[in-house]
């Protein structure tokens, strides 16, 4: 009877590993819908039947305990199907107890009604439903089945407890890695504090660009002062700001132009097809919004910052993304030498 105990508990946990494993393996993308859900503890059901644990004058198996996870958190449908799947394979293929499945059935209808309303971390809900679960099943089927003698019935609890420990416990594991895993995957073109694309992808942006468009403008606009800031006010408050000027920014950019953050407090806007004006104006307008604007360094205290802008401005017949960001960089400088809070642009023509 251990035997099966323990092969059942290692049946649940390699399968929950393998099948999000061979999903990964497939499409290098985890997806982790209630689909996938419903057919993953479904086959984990159906294969826990093959594993019998004999209570003396009652054979049962852990086949109840996918189940339970799928009816606390799946759709009602999913439920319906895997329930009625389950129930072929028990009773047709299996040929299991029919008295047994029906108190299994009124429990979990019982239990699915009540529980999805329980405010409790979900792992406690699972360990909890369960140790509930499997009393109130043993105890049922010593009345309606056949007698359980309580060693037994104890020894069942247990182990059942275990295995959905130790299943929630991978499952959440997994969880917790697919979601590092995609964050990680994000950031590699998103910058997590703003939500603004990175530079890598900001190059791919004006590589589309540049053959769609028959003119580029970049605003390459740089915080002044900001190690000053930081050194003051801190690392946490200089994070702050940066934020809230990457919002005060977003509200300036305009229909078809895109905002990116380049490094730690500079800022990118490329547009395409604005003409020159327009993109001196519109620098000149940002400049002088982020000059107006008192920003939150924390509940109490406000500071004023300034930004230096540095305009790049190319045909895109004549000029390529690097002449585009060296313009626009030696603008940048040229503002930053000639005494900050300014936009710079070389004249065209
Ligand atoms: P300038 O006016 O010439 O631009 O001077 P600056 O001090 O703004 O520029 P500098 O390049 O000398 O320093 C930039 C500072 O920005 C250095 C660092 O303290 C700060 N910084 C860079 N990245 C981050 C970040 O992600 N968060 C915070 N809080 N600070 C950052
Ligand atoms: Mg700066
Ligand atoms: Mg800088």
């Amino acid at each position: 009877m251990t035997v099966n105990f323990i092969l059942s508990i290692a049946l649940i946990l390699s399968c929950i590993y393998m099948f999000y494993r061979i999903q990964f393996f497939e499409d290098k993308n985890l997806v982790d819908s209630d689909f996938f859900q419903a057919f993953m503890l479904t086959s984990i059901s159906a294969l826990l039947l093959l594993v019998p644990i004999n209570l003396g004058n009652i054979t049962l198996s852990f086949f109840y305990i996918p189940i339970l996870f799928l009816l606390l958190y799946n759709t009602f449908g999913y439920k319906l199907l895997s329930i009625g799947i389950v129930f072929v394979v028990y009773y047709f293929v299996f040929d299991y107890d029919l008295m047994q499945f029906f108190i299994f059935l009124g429990l979990a209808i019982l239990f699915f009604l009540i529980v999805p309303f329980i405010r409790t971390p979900k792992m406690v809900i699972l360990i909890g439903s369960n140790f509930i679960f499997t009393c109130l099943y043993m105890i049922l089927l010593h009345l309606f089945v056949a007698p359980i003698s309580l060693n037994v019935g104890f020894l069942f609890v247990i182990f059942s407890s275990i295995a959905t420990f130790l299943a929630s416990l991978i499952y959440t594991d997994i969880q917790n890695l697919i979601r590092l895993y995609k964050r990680v995957e994000e950031e590699k073109f998103y910058d997590p504090l703003t939500k603004l694309g990175n530079i890598k992808t900001m190059d791919t942006h004006l590589d589309e660009m540049f053959l769609k468009n028959e003119s580029i403008s970049i605003l390459l606009i740089d915080i002044d002062n900001f190690k000053l800031i930081n050194d003051m006010q801190g690392f946490e408050s200089g994070d702050r700001l940066i934020k809230q000027l990457s919002d005060l920014l977003k509200n300036h950019v305009p229909t078809g132009g895109t905002l990116f953050r380049n490094t730690g407090e500079e800022f990118s806007m490329v547009l395409g097809d604005l003409n020159f004006d327009s993109t001196v104006r519109l620098a000149e307008g940002i400049r002088n919004s982020v000059e107006l604007t008192k920003f939150h360094v924390d509940e109490s205290d406000v500071i004023n910052m300034t930004v230096s802008i540095g305009i790049g401005y190319v045909d895109t017949k004549e000029a390529t993304r690097k002449d585009l960001v060296k313009i626009a960089d030696s603008m940048l400088f040229a503002a930053k030498k000639q005494g900050q809070n300014r936009v710079m642009f070389a004249p065209i023509g």
